[in-house]
């Protein structure tokens, strides 16, 4: 007999939503994680504001912004010492970058509210096959008690490295290896904007980001090439330091700047969709579609995810069949998913600007006259430059500019 409805692996992002969600359904709902929460977990924490409007609409945008979080209003990007800057939205929405030990604790405690349970330090050590479909996992706490829980349905929210993607053998596809190493760390003191700025800054074949979090608070990450990597893996730290201090903007504003804990990094983020769903079983967040860090885009993403997959399951539950219902979830988190994917790998993929080009754009940079007809032939081109997809989200961007936004108004 199913002690739940739902069994889930993992209880971050993907997880915690999912298990809200699903809980406010009035579904009986089990989260296991393997780490002890609050923790921090690997991330640069950016959330743009289609994500913290997602956070919105789960209710838990008020408990994240009430742990000091800056309202993120500006966004600018340096190609070597030239400046674009423009808002992060429409006048009252913001991007955010809360650190991941209150995003998915706040997750994680209004699932429990809503009913959900949660074991913590627990691992899923494997799956309860029948034969035809997943019937449940074998659960290990910390403590070492091992026990067998039934489920009608598992969902893997367990991340990149998920194990019941693996165990259940989910099917890949539109792969691409990771392309680059990442590193990034927490640092106090950083000279402050006025307005919270997030700052990309493109130079070196790299590119450095600055995140901030709380006033004094922000993260500092980079993205190298794979060539560079040897280079970071002797000592990260020292490669790290240096990396930025060549970016004249950075350098200027780290000068009294420390170090909190260590810098951490991964060589790289594989690409890839896997086929979330099959008899007995459900992937959402990373374990289901994995890309590159560089666009800040997996957290809101592994949110949305969670709402297309608790829509469907709700279905189910209530008595949709179960084929046709999971077919037009995967189809639709592909559908919505897709023109991301391929932004996050061509944003990633590009190498940088050479000194010519450089040159040339300061020199654009310094006459108001050019510049004006830079923005008209930029926008006359817009058809040529984006993918139908691109285009498509670019045109629904402005339009929130024309008439402003309320989705993440607070
Ligand atoms: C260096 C780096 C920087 C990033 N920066 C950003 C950023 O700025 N913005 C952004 O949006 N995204 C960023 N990301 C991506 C983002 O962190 C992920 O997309 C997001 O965490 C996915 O959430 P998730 O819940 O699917 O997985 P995770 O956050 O990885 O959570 C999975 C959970 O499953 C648990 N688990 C795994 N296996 C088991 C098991 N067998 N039993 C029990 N529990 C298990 C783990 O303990 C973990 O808590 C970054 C990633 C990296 C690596």
């Amino acid at each position: 007999m199913n002690q739940y409805d739902a069994l889930i692996v993992g209880g971050r992002a993907a997880g915690g939503s999912l298990a809200l969600l699903l809980a406010r359904q009035g579904r009986n709902v089990l989260v296991a994680d393997r780490d002890e929460f609050p923790s921090d977990t690997m991330s640069t924490h950016f959330m743009n504001l289609a994500a913290v409007g997602s956070l919105k609409r789960l209710g838990v945008l008020e408990d994240i912004l009430a742990a000091g979080f800056r309202r993120v209003t500006r966004h600018r990007s340096w190609v070597g010492d030239c400046c674009f800057e423009g808002p992060a939205g429409p006048p009252g929405t913001f991007s955010l970058c809360p650190r991941r030990v209150v995003l998915d604790s706040v997750l994680m405690d209004h699932a429990v509210k809503a009913g959900a349970q949660f074991e913590h330090r627990t691992r899923v050590e494997g799956l309860i096959n029948d034969g035809e479909r997943i019937e449940g996992a074998v659960l290990q706490t910390a403590g070492g008690e091992r026990r067998e829980v039934r489920a009608r349905i598992v969902i893997g929210a367990d991340g990149r490295s998920s194990k019941v993607a693996e165990w259940v053998g989910a099917e890949e596809y539109d792969a691409v290896p990771a392309l680059r190493p990442a590193y990034y760390g927490y640092f106090h003191g950083i000279e402050p904007r006025p307005e919270a700025t997030l700052e990309l800054m493109f130079g070196g074949d790299q590119i450095a980001f600055l995140f901030p979090m709380r006033e004094g608070e922000d993260c500092i990450a980079i993205e190298i090439q794979p060539e560079d990597f040897e280079e970071f893996r002797s000592d990260h730290a020292a490669a790290f330091d240096s990396r930025l201090r060549r970016l004249p903007e950075m350098a200027r504003r780290m000068k009294n700047a420390h170090l909190e804990g260590k810098i951490m990094g991964v060589k790289g983020i594989d690409n890839y969709f896997r086929r979330p769903y099959g008899p007995g079983w459900a992937l959402t967040g990373d374990a289901g579609y994995l890309k590159d860090p560089s666009t800040g885009s997996g957290i809101g993403d592994a949110v949305d995810v969670s709402f297309m997959l608790a829509k469907a399951l709700g279905e189910w539950f209530d008595g949709a069949d179960w084929e046709p219902t999971m077919s037009a979830f995967h189809q639709k988190r592909d559908e919505v998913m897709k023109p991301m994917y391929a932004g996050t790998l061509a944003f990633t993929r590009m190498r940088d600007v050479g000194p010519a080009e450089e040159a040339l754009l300061k020199a654009i940079f310094m006459s108001p006259g050019t510049i004006r007809g830079l923005a008209y032939s930029m926008l006359a081109s817009l058809p040529t430059l984006l993918s139908p997809a691109e285009a498509g989200r670019t045109q629904f961007i402005s339009k929130m500019f024309a008439a402003p936004a309320e989705a993440t108004k607070s």
